[in-house]
């Protein structure tokens, strides 16, 4: 296998081709937008968060997720109108509830090694991307969260993670920015950072082009086909038609690859989980001074936060059920400003960019790092709401995957 193409250009995509690029493939990234980093990868919560590993499928999340649906401006909003593709995820999201320990373990440990190769990539070279190195406080509310915090962190302790619980007087010398009035106590993860992904995404992709990686922006797969040897790529620029050859395919699309991979035979079951952020501009000496730096995670609002630079502070949660639509709701926005006016009352919410996005959320909420059922057909996709934290480490996961089948063919 020499010549490798990658569909989609956002995180996993860009990851994936400075790995491959690495170990001596000759690489083509193909992605419909004429820039890298402009879907997912775009303008979400910042957290490099090996602490925020904690999968979803517990009962207590359908339970709330029930009593949500009754309340609009709550994190989760599910349409209730069927589809089989949502109700298939469903079922085989709560299939996988008795797999919320194991699963939680090992998204941890993937965070923890993917932290260090991405430190490794950013040395190398040289990317500057506001990162923060001053740890995650998750904040809680009420007791209850307390006590399902301290059992999560004795799940990240196995996987190698320590979070320790702090009072309130802790997290206002850890963090003293924070109007604290509705929590009581929370946990710190002194290891995590935050930082801009797109910034990330952006500089790697020029890296990778520096290097030799051929970039086809502005270029939509219309079809990934196959001879039973060789993927052939279906392509279109400008209304032309193209298609090519390759050894090799690793399908990064977002949450695009469920389709890609239906028509190659193999079931990856991915279900667009939208989310928005805003990004506020600290355009004042006042709001410069009083946004926090330490990047936080509300344990009941489920809306996280980072700082970006001097200049910008980024909030980002919400998930919402309804399909592949990107449009920006006013009423799922205003939960975002509501929470910065609470928390950070001295900081101005007047300029707010909001965005949306959709995660790529596989049912077992572990992605989908392999290889396909036809020869050439590889997958790194799937990762949820933990794609920037992730992403480092699965790259690396499939680029070897296709080194060691390599050695088998020769
Ligand atoms: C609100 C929100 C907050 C989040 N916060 C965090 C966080 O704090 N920490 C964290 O770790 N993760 C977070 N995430 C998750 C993370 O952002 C995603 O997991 C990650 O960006 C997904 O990257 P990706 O490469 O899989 O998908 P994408 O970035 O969407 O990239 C897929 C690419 O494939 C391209 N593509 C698709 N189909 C085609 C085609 N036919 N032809 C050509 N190109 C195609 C698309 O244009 C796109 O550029 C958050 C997500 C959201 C929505």
């Amino acid at each position: 296998m020499k010549k490798i193409a990658i569909v989609g250009a956002g995180i996993t995509g860009i990851t994936t081709a400075y790995q491959l690029l690495e170990k001596g493939y000759e690489v083509t990234v193909f992605e419909k937008n004429r820039y890298a980093a402009m879907e997912t990868s775009f303008a979400n919560g910042g957290q490099l968060s090996a602490c925020n590993a904690e999968v979803w499928n517990s009962w207590s999340t359908i339970v709330t997720g029930l009593k949500w649906m009754l309340q609009k401006d709550a994190p989760l909003l599910f349409n209730p109108k069927p589809s089989f593709h949502k109700l298939s995820w469903l079922f085989s999201f709560i299939s996988n509830i008795p797999n919320h320990k194991n699963h939680t373990i090992l998204t941890a440990k993937m965070a923890i090694e993917s932290r260090v190769e991405f430190k490794r990539i950013l040395k190398a070279e040289n990317i500057e991307l506001n990162l923060e190195e001053k740890g995650i406080l998750h904040l809680c509310d009420n007791r209850k969260a307390l006590e399902h915090g301290r059992e999560v962190s004795k799940w990240l302790k196995e996987a190698g993670l320590t979070r320790q619980e702090v009072t309130l007087d802790e997290i206002k010398k850890i963090e003293p920015t924070i109007n604290l009035k509705s929590f009581i106590g929370g946990f710190y993860t002194k290891s995590d950072m935050s930082g801009d992904i797109h910034k990330f995404t952006k500089s790697l992709a020029d890296a990778c082009q520096k290097k030799g990686v051929k970039f086809n922006y502005d270029t939509e797969i219309s079809l990934i086909d196959h001879n039973k040897i060789n993927p052939i790529i279906h392509f279109q620029i400008e209304n032309k038609k193209y298609k090519t050859n390759y050894d090799g395919v690793v399908i990064c699309a977002g949450v695009m690859s469920k389709q890609f991979a239906s028509k190659l035979g193999d079931n990856v079951n991915i279900y667009p989980v939208k989310g928005y952020s805003i990004t506020l501009l600290l355009n004042d000496a006042k709001s410069v001074k009083n946004a926090p730096y330490v990047s936080l995670l509300d344990d009941k609002a489920k809306i996280v936060s980072s700082r970006l630079g001097k200049d910008r502070f980024r909030v980002a949660g919400t998930a919402e059920f309804n399909g592949y639509n990107q449009d920006i709701r006013a009423d799922r926005i205003n939960p975002l400003i509501n929470w910065c006016n609470k928390l950070f009352p001295l900081i101005s919410t007047e300029h707010a960019i909001p965005w949306a996005g959709l995660r790529p959320m596989t049912p077992s909420m572990i992605p989908k790092v392999g290889s396909g059922k036809l020869p050439g057909i590889f997958y790194n996709t799937g990762h949820g709401h933990l794609g920037w934290t992730l992403s480092a480490f699965t790259a690396q996961q499939i680029s070897d995957h296709i080194v060691r089948k390599d050695n088998l063919v020769k």
